[in-house]
């Protein structure tokens, strides 16, 4: 460990990733120090947060709120300096004296920052896996060309990381990894029948059975849409492609993923399924850290159940191992259409089984690029949205009539 503390900038700092990343960090003082915290409009939270980590600097994503933020901190006694906009939000991921960025933005919002943290050769800690969906090849390769360390924050993808070998760059096949198992808890709605589907309401697909989340992801987890993401953030952080990586339902969440070796070895994570655990692991790397999490009593949860995931009740998944085949910037086109249509369903627009076919509908209705160019990803982003935005009107109207 190094003498001076580690300089960390928070991004999506007032969310639920953020908390639990501010809860790691303040349990070692020592060792980490607040550069910056980011949130998109939460500026109660954000300056209650700045009172506890007295950041070098706050950033509101809104600019309407820049003056509303600096009189806040102002009155609070704080010398954090208030800043606010997309440009800020990219500055506060470049500082040089921060050397690990934690990129919890939800969302394609996510993207730019996530990428301006990785240009500049951060230790970036990724939480945002639609940047990644978005942009796959163009991020590893912005990781790459700046030597940034680029360590998973999702759980699936944290516990794959831990049970790799150090040299998994070199190439699945030549360290001998057969397979990924991608476990999902199956999400609230995992027992449903197809019909049964059709009336969920937003409160219930937002009551995760194991983890804690955001809104949007708790109704990705609930359609499986957050393992179809999850499929093509592995392929891109390991290198791979979607048949060497099996998703696996598995209710408990006490097995976080598991990697299948050629002499028949299966390594697995296993914890509590608590954020903190490879929050903590990524801010530690390659040491470890206490986290707060209590240790695992395994006896306790008695037993570990796994089956097979079923894409037709759950088209959402299929369509992720689709768009992700289909490659350029049909993954962005999906996420996008995927932001607009949970978005819709969590304001009763749309029902819960209207999110698939507003996602098929942008994936029919834009052209395809090779999504080399940031320029071509954000115009598909960009289509996708309004695409998705016609076809909720579309069904949604359908549906109230
Ligand atoms: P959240 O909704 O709780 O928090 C999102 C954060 O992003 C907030 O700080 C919010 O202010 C900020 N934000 C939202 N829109 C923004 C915008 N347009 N511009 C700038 N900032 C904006 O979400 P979360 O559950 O913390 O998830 C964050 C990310 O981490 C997501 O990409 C999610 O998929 C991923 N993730 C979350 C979990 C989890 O357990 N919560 C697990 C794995 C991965
Ligand atoms: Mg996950």
């Amino acid at each position: 460990m190094s003498a001076s503390p580690m300089g960390i900038t928070v991004l999506g700092a007032t969310g639920t990733i953020g908390v639990n990343t501010l809860d790691v960090v303040a349990r070692h003082p020592k060792r980490y120090r607040v550069v910056a915290l980011t949130a998109n409009g939460n500026v109660e939270r954000l300056v209650a947060q700045c009172r506890v980590h007295t950041p070098e600097f706050a950033v509101v994503a809104d600019p309407a709120r820049e003056g509303e933020l600096a009189a806040a901190l102002r009155d609070a006694g704080l010398q954090t300096q208030a800043m606010a906009g997309a440009d800020a939000l990219e500055e506060v991921a470049r500082l040089p004296q921060t050397h690990c960025v934690m990129a919890a933005i939800v969302g394609g919002a996510g993207l730019l920052p996530s990428l301006a943290a990785a240009r500049a050769g951060k230790r970036v800690l990724l939480a945002n896996k639609e940047a990644l969906v978005m942009s796959g090849r163009l991020f590893m390769d912005e990781i790459r060309k700046s030597g940034a360390e680029l360590l998973p924050i999702d759980s699936e993808h944290n516990a794959i990381f831990q049970c790799m070998p150090r040299d998994f760059g070199d190439g699945l096949e030549r360290v001998g990894v057969e397979c990924i198992l991608l476990t999902a808890s199956g999400g609230p709605f995992r027992d449903y029948a197809a019909e049964d589907l059709e009336a969920v309401t937003p409160e219930q697909a937002c009551a995760h059975p194991n983890w804690v989340m955001g809104r949007k992801i708790s109704v990705d987890s609930a359609s499986m849409m957050n393992k179809g993401l999850e499929l093509i953030e592995a392929c891109w952080l390991f290198d791979t492609t979607p048949d060497k990586v099996e998703v696996v339902l598995h209710p408990q969440s006490v097995i976080h993923s598991m990697v299948s070796y050629s002499d028949g070895s299966v390594l697995a994570q296993l914890g509590n399924p608590d954020m903190r655990t490879p929050i903590a692991h990524a801010l530690a790397w390659p040491e470890r850290i206490h986290s707060g999490v209590d240790p695992l009593d395994i006896v306790r949860v008695g037993r570990l159940d796994f089956e097979a995931p079923d894409m037709d009740r759950f088209p959402c998944l299929r369509l992720a191992y689709e768009a992700f085949r289909a490659g350029g910037t049909a993954t962005a086109i999906l996420n996008a259409a995927n932001e607009v249509a949970v978005e819709a369903f969590l304001q009763a627009r749309i029902r819960f089984t209207d999110i698939p076919r507003v996602i098929e509908s942008a994936l029919e209705g834009i052209p395809r690029g090779d999504a080399l160019e940031l320029a071509q990803i954000l115009e598909a982003d960009r289509a996708a949205r309004e695409a998705a935005g016609a076809a909720v009107t579309r069904i949604g109207g359908a549906t109230r009539r």
